[in-house]
């Protein structure tokens, strides 16, 4: 008889964004005549740019006509497409990352799952606490994270790395060596980053333990700040201990349209295995390629209007990050996040839990956030805000929290 994979039945429920709808809806039907604002959301809310949407088109056509047709993609991608990520997101900054060294995907979310397949079930990983959760859940699928204690709500094989105010949301390097770890900067739920001087230490580190390092840098495209990077391979050594994760999520808009690729160096290696060819045999056996029309939209991100109408897509998002934030502020809040990042991240008020600030935050000012405490331990005491609302809908919610 068949068996499952008893992993699966490890998992804690992931109560947190069905938990705030069930609380949410709820709340409507008892209060019908009241407008909630969600600034929940980790989802954009703008349209695809007019450069985005012309090429699509554009690529639908070539699909109407037996010259231009396209069947199946490369595995790893087309060329026109790693190329100019390549020379654009890669080349341009001066890092040393070539076409063949990106792998397009249909996002970063089945690749930071997927990536860990390549690896040992008796690799160690570290995460941020808080995190995303992808990075734990895909490794406990894999059996890797031992035993999960219900109560402190960790597992007893993952090694956790408090990301807090007293460290300035910046993880410190482990006591116990990890074999893998992940990263995430700019910062997904705390919207905290590193500058390069720290992310070095990192690189250095992971090539002193012999770790692995997923650097997830979906939200690259938020940096304001001049000495944060953009990409790990800004750091000396990276190409020998470094994976990178990207999106074109939420830089354009992607989310529903889904791509995304993952950098493997070609001098990334285990003894004289390099991972680049184990991932280039994953991929080209469990995956037949995104789409030729999403890949050509893709490459409209990287055209001089493309780049223009992202800019400004993000700014407005970011405009709505400094509301959020600068309205926090001045009612009294401890807020962090928002200049790098779409997300503010804030302590909540006397110490509440991060539930209790819901609830008081949804009776009181109809306003919809995540509680802290959903995305880690760590996160107990703090509460997520998204700048992915609409211009109107921000403004608003921040004068009902200010009135409160
Ligand atoms: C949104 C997000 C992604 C992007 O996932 P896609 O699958 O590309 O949409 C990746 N990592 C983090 C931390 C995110 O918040």
């Amino acid at each position: 008889m068949f068996k499952i994979n008893e992993n699966f039945l490890k998992l804690p429920g992931s109560y947190l964004f069905s938990t705030i709808g069930k609380k949410v809806t709820a709340f409507k039907e008892q209060n019908p005549e009241k407008k909630i604002i969600s600034l929940g959301i980790g989802d954009v809310t703008q349209p695809l740019a007019p450069a985005i949407i012309e090429t699509l088109h554009g690529a639908v056509d070539d699909m109407s006509n037996a010259e231009t047709f396209k069947g199946y993609a490369p595995d790893l991608g087309y060329e026109f497409l790693r190329t100019t990520i390549a020379q654009n997101d890669y080349k341009d900054h001066g890092c040393d990352i070539s076409a063949d060294e990106i792998f397009v995907s249909d996002g970063a979310k089945c690749d930071s799952g997927n990536i860990q397949e390549i690896f040992s079930q008796e690799n160690k990983i570290a995460v941020c606490d808080p995190v995303y959760p992808v990075y734990v859940d895909s490794n406990v699928m894999a059996g890797r994270t031992g035993i999960y204690d219900t109560k402190s709500e960790v597992w007893s094989n993952v090694i956790y790395m408090p990301c807090t105010a007293e460290n300035n949301f910046a993880p410190q390097l482990p006591k116990e060596t990890p074999d893998i770890i992940y990263l995430c900067f700019p910062n997904n739920p705390t919207g905290a980053t590193v500058n390069k001087a720290q992310l070095q230490e990192w690189v250095d580190y992971a090539n002193k333990v012999g770790a692995v390092i997923i650097y997830d840098a979906a939200y690259e495209a938020y940096i304001s700040e001049e000495d944060v990077p953009h990409s790990i391979y800004e750091c000396d050594g990276a190409r020998t201990c470094a994976i990178e994760l990207r999106s074109f999520s939420k830089n354009a808009g992607f989310t529903g349209v889904r791509l995304g690729f993952t950098v493997i160096p070609k001098e990334l290696k285990a003894g004289d295995v390099s991972l680049h060819s184990l991932w280039a045999r994953r991929h080209g056996t469990k995956y037949n390629g995104a789409p030729y029309i999403v890949q050509k939209a893709g490459t409209a991100v990287y055209s001089e209007a493309g780049k223009a109408q992202l800019k400004e897509q993000v700014a407005y998002y970011m405009n709505n990050a400094k509301l959020v934030y600068d309205g926090l502020k001045s009612a009294g809040y401890t807020v962090s996040g928002g200049v790098n990042a779409p997300y503010i991240w804030l302590q909540t008020p006397n110490k509440m839990k991060s539930w209790d600030f819901f609830d008081y935050l949804l009776e009181n000012a109809n306003v919809v956030g995540t509680p802290g405490s959903g995305f880690g331990p760590s996160g107990e005491g703090y509460f997520r805000l998204t700048a992915f609302g609409s211009y109107e809908n921000t403004v608003e919610a921040m004068n009902r929290i200010k009135a409160l």
